[in-house]
């Protein structure tokens, strides 16, 4: 049974001590920050969105992450893909006001890497960031929030797809892309597959070539009912292909480190429905949870998985084409059609922690 620390968004009084900041500081203090990190360099791993999005971790929270580091006698710096960096000052993002370096993860050029071995499916090795493989340490500050082609975008994806290069992101992104079947001969075009298909995935090109873009893919099959041709074939097995793929990534990933330099933290706030990549932002699907943090990380992404609850959904939150289905028992799975909780299975499986936790709350 692993241990959770959450500090709650709900303030119980006007007082400003009683307000998610003040409480963080206090989930901190739960650590034993110089016992982990005096004299490391740690890698914050964050992901600091794109363009227009203002629902990423707000910048408060970060400078108090890295004040109590320092304090702890650590040198944190913070770190993402080298791509998402140039532009992250626009969201407040800045050494100025986080009180530590901002670093593309892979250098300036994406080039900064080493390549270790995964051996799962396609995926035969990823090229980790140099800025990762190179810290002492490293704190995984995730937003929690869904996934169009997991589900949830949580810790794992912040490492596994966060602490490697553009390249290797493609990599893992196949695991899903690469399997399904269009029988050119037989499609009469008649579109009835893009009209029953209620992501919005399916594509024709101008040579009239049939395409599935699988992020807004729910896996409903309907294209492949409605055909009447029976020109589709959907290999279901990409979904758990790239899941699993995130859990073995993430795995190599953290093997770099000691197991007692790594902590995970994961913001449960502006919960939206797709991830910070996309570059501008919609509304939260539920209110505000707050803050979790554990040294397991399965336990973490399990416990954040649970706290976001069906019953909470907030109506109207959905930009079309989503939309609530029937079908599934988490609400990620709802909007999405892809269970959230197989990576963390997996990574269960493969060592990383374990998916029994108990909650210990800050006040
Ligand atoms: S399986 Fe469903 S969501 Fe995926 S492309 Fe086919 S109709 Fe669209
Ligand atoms: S439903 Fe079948 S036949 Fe019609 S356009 Fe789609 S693939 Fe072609």
């Amino acid at each position: 049974m692993s241990l959770v620390h959450f500090a709650s968004s709900k303030v119980k009084s006007l007082n400003a001590d009683l307000s998610l900041p003040a409480k963080f500081r206090r989930l901190l203090n739960e650590y034993p920050l110089k016992e982990m990190f005096d004299k490391k360099s740690i890698a914050i791993k964050m992901h600091v969105g794109g363009h227009l999005g203002y629902t990423t971790i707000h910048p408060l929270f970060v400078r108090i992450l890295i004040d109590a580091l320092r304090e702890a006698g650590g040198r944190p710096f913070i770190t993402d893909g080298s791509g998402a960096i140039p532009g992250a000052k626009i969201r407040g993002y800045t050494e100025e006001v986080l009180g530590a370096p901002i670093v593309p993860a892979a250098g300036l050029n994406d080039n900064y890497y080493k390549v270790l071995p995964v051996g799962y499916h396609t995926l035969k090795d990823i090229q980790t960031c140099g800025e990762i493989v190179s810290a002492d340490a490293m704190i995984v500050f995730s937003h929690g929030k869904g996934h169009g082609h997991c589900g949830y975008g949580g810790a794992i994806k912040n490492i596994a797809m966060g602490c490697v290069t553009g390249h290797s992101r493609g990599s893992l992104h196949q695991l899903i892309d690469t399997e399904f079947e269009w029988d050119e001969d037989h499609c009469a075009h008649c579109y009835l597959c893009r009209a029953n298909c209620p992501g919005g995935a399916i594509t024709f090109n101008k040579e009239g070539r049939f395409n599935i873009f699988f992020h807004d893919c729910r896996y409903c099959m309907h294209c492949v009912t409605s055909c009447p041709e029976n020109a589709i074939k959907i290999n279901t097995e990409g979904i758990r292909w790239f899941q699993v793929g995130m859990a073995k990534a993430t795995e190599t990933i953290l093997n770099t480190f000691e197991p007692s330099r790594l902590l995970y933290i994961t913001a449960l706030m502006n919960i939206t429905p797709l991830c910070d990549c996309w570059g501008y932002s919609t509304p939260a699907i539920v209110p505000d949870i707050g803050i979790m943090a554990s040294t397991d990380m399965v336990a973490l992404e399990q416990a954040s998985l649970d706290s976001i609850k069906v019953e909470n959904f907030l109506p109207g939150s959905l930009p079309e084409p989503l939309a609530l289905r029937e079908e599934g028992t988490h609400l990620l799975e709802k909007i999405h059609g892809k269970d959230p909780y197989l990576q963390i299975e997996t990574a269960a499986e493969i060592g990383l922690g374990s998916r029994e936790y108990t909650i210990k709350e800050v006040d």
